[in-house]
């Protein structure tokens, strides 16, 4: 099973700031920037390129960015970065896809 996997199921722990059916999100463990969070969805999807062509996974990844967007709000960032990496030529080292949450605020 994946670390973010076994995040999700409470076997490691991380500091969520977010949980609800599908989605989860919790600090980086080694942040980028001075506000670094994770959004990441409860089912296992490699990577962007492996999600499918059906609503259960546009609403999946519109659901990511909605997540992300309250969080910077609850945080007060005026500003900040959503990005995902893509393949282990994209920079993704974690196999379970999830968006990053950046902010210098
Ligand atoms: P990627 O390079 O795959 O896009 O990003 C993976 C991110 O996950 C990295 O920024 C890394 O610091 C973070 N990360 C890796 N392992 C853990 C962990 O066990 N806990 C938390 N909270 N973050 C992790
Ligand atoms: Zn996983």
């Amino acid at each position: 099973m994946c670390i973010f996997c076994k995040i999700i199921r409470k076997e490691i722990p991380a500091d969520f700031l977010f949980e609800n059916g599908n989605v989860v999100a919790f600090k980086d463990i080694h942040p980028k920037s001075k506000t670094h969070i994770l959004i990441v969805p409860k089912k296992h999807i490699e990577t962007i390129k492996d999600l499918k062509e059906d609503e259960e996974d546009e609403i999946l990844v519109g659901k990511m960015f909605l997540v992300a967007r309250d969080i910077a709000k609850s945080l007060k960032l005026e500003g900040y970065q959503t990005l995902f990496n893509v393949g282990r030529a994209g920079g993704q080292e974690v196999m379970h896809i999830h968006l990053h949450l950046l902010s210098h605020q």
